[in-house]
């Protein structure tokens, strides 16, 4: 079957359609701690268990990512997890990591509220543009999106979270892979101490219990979820079935469609788009 991908933006909240998260799954905590005396602010989390819900994922909904964009992503979810963690509760977060070398773009959000995290890789049809170029999008209830955009060096997603914390959120962060599916985030708070900051190894964040003074501030609980499905990827479909079903089915009678925010397949039949089509005019 064709698969049909209309240029959609991958959007920062679900819908009112999605399905919701089920709490029932354990999913993945991540604890926040705050360093007494040296003012700094540390996420930590063990890894594995999201690693694997994502993997059910791809296996799922049969999606094969090259083996070095894979290794890129989980990076990428690491420190997308680690940041929201270190952020409010009523936020909704979407990153666009453009990479040129290898060209690829890296999608993530989640919603604070209900601690849900999905996100994909964008391998194809992706722009070339002169820098790597890192998209921060916000979402407060009652408020205006609020977007940053910060260009950055190299293929390693961590550079370009501490790139987007260095000039967009005006603070600096460090993050730091402590074991194979270890990983922290460390971020400097008003009056912290910057020697000690800088000089942070990962092997010092590992043992950071043991050496600093620590308070635990908060366990948030987080799943891989996106809550798509067959209406919601319906309704994303609608603007490009009013304005020009042809160009959007050509000759096929259903076309393979892929979840802008997780890449989860669907089939959609030109019926079943008609008949949307005509009941949400
Ligand atoms: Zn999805």
């Amino acid at each position: 079957m064709r698969l049909a991908e209309p240029r959609i933006v991958a959007s920062v909240a679900p819908m009112p359609e999605s399905t919701p998260v089920n709490t029932a799954d354990s999913g993945l905590e991540i604890r926040t701690h705050f360093v007494r005396g040296r003012n700094a602010l540390v996420a930590r989390a063990d890894f594995g268990d999201l690693f694997v819900d994502y993997y059910l994922h791809l296996s799922d909904q049969k999606l094969q990512i090259a083996p070095e964009h894979d290794a890129m992503f989980k990076r990428a979810l690491a420190a997308f997890a680690l940041h929201s963690a270190s952020r409010p509760w009523k936020e909704m977060t979407a990153w666009t990591i453009n990479f040129q070398q290898p060209l690829l773009n890296i999608f993530l959000t989640g919603d604070n509220e209900t601690g849900a995290i999905t996100g994909r890789v964008f391998s194809e049809d992706v722009r070339e543009l002169s820098e790597n170029v890192f998209y921060s999008d916000i979402v407060r209830p009652g408020q205006p999106r609020r977007r940053s955009v910060v260009n950055f060096s190299g293929n390693d997603p961590f550079v370009a979270v501490e790139t987007l914390y260095q000039q967009s959120e005006q603070r600096p962060a460090r993050l730091f892979q402590l074991g194979e599916e270890d990983f922290a985030l460390v971020t400097e708070h008003p009056d912290c101490d910057v020697a000690w900051f800088q000089s942070l190894t990962a092997e010092a964040v590992a043992e950071l219990d043991r050496t600093e003074t620590m308070s635990l501030l908060e366990r948030r609980v987080y799943r891989w979820h996106c809550g798509c499905n067959q209406d919601r990827i319906m309704e994303v479909l609608a603007p490009a079935m009013r304005q020009d079903p042809q160009a959007l089915f050509e000759n096929d009678e259903r076309i393979e469609v892929r979840c802008p925010r997780c890449a989860a397949r669907y089939t959609i039949t030109r019926e079943a788009m008609e008949a949307f089509v005509s009941k949400n005019p």
